[in-house]
């Protein structure tokens, strides 16, 4: 296989359709159609082999992920994803690897209606880059910077599955099915994103952890935020751990791909409504104060100090 057969693989997998794609994949650049009252919006994102995935991980779990932690950063705009680019570094041309990825990869992206309209594709270690374009009705855009004191602050779904899978995976024990999908195939929350523009007043995608995104959340919006910990969702899995671990791990820990928003709390009834529609859970998880910072508060009221939050990758690790 050579560099274009390669890419023509690619395209089989990856049908046009889009009307709004004027030129899609195969000539120097693609040329798409931005409709009236709407912004395009656009995020990337690499994933490096042994830092953001095992390089033995199977390929159709790493074309979902590639493309599931843009959606989620455009989940977390509010928008619509429309179109994608993928840049493709590998070690050699192994079409095996690449149709899995591409198995991966296609299935989420018909299912969110994302149209693939170029990329590259280059030797050198493995990694992935997706580029990925949305859409959203002008005015209609979620911020980080945009929370307001009294807010209630919300979260999407379970927080600390994933975490709890790496630290099992890295610790070389057996990881239940459950927890490795919570790692491996995080579900965008795309139609969330959808309902909340408009109606949150702020949003960010948690991808670093809880204590890290909210933390962008207050800085940016120059407030605070309180939260409290017996309320963070957890799964049965979660609560046979003890307390102080649980939250650790859902403070702390990563790759939830959830939503993390802010809302005037005359709208909390609401979200009983939205997280039926969207058989979803949403949990009220804290409120935004004046100030800086966030405090996480144990039932009896005293802080609970969680230690660094995030992770950094220009940060020497554990
Ligand atoms: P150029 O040399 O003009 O940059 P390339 O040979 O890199 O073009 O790519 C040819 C066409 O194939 C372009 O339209 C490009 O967008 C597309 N392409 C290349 N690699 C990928 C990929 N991994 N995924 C999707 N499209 C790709
Ligand atoms: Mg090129």
């Amino acid at each position: 296989m050579d560099e274009f057969q390669l890419i023509d693989l690619i395209r089989e997998m990856m049908p046009a359709a889009d009307p709004d794609v004027l030129l899609g994949m195969g000539d120097d650049c693609a040329q798409l159609r931005v409709p009236q009252g709407w912004d395009l919006v656009t995020t990337t994102d690499t994933l490096n082999a042994d830092v953001h995935f095992a390089a033995s991980a199977p390929a159709p779990d790493v074309g979902h992920k590639a493309l599931a932690v843009s959606l989620s950063d455009v989940a977390s705009m509010g928008a619509l994803p429309r179109w994608a680019l993928l840049n493709l570094v590998l070690p050699r041309a192994d079409s095996h690897w690449v149709l899995g990825f591409m198995e991966g990869f296609s299935a989420l992206a018909r299912r969110h209606g994302v149209e693939l309209v170029g990329g590259d594709t280059t030797r050198g270690p493995l990694g992935i880059t997706v580029t990925l374009m949305a859409l959203v009705e002008s005015g209609k855009a979620l911020y980080r910077s945009t929370a307001r004191p009294g807010d209630l602050v919300v979260v999407s779904g379970i927080l600390g599955e994933a975490a709890l899978a790496l630290e099992w995976e890295q610790a070389g024990k057996d990881v239940p099915a459950c927890l490795r999908e919570a790692l491996n195939r995080p579900e965008p929350r795309v139609d969330l994103g959808r309902v909340l523009g408009g109606l949150a007043h702020a949003c960010i995608d948690l991808s670093d952890g809880l204590l890290a995104d909210l933390g962008h959340v207050v800085r940016a919006s120059d407030c605070a935020a309180e939260i409290y910990l017996e309320r963070l969702p957890a799964s049965r899995i979660l609560r046979t751990l003890t307390d102080e671990r649980r939250w650790r791990l859902q403070l702390g820990g990563g790759d939830d791909y959830e939503l993390c928003f802010t809302l005037a709390s005359e709208h909390e009834r609401k979200l009983g409504d939205i997280a039926g529609d969207l058989d979803l859970p949403l949990t009220v998880i804290g409120r935004v104060r004046a100030g800086s910072g966030i405090r996480c508060l144990a039932r009896d009221g005293t802080i609970f100090e969680s230690g660094p939050a995030g992770y950094d990758h220009f940060q020497p690790q554990e």
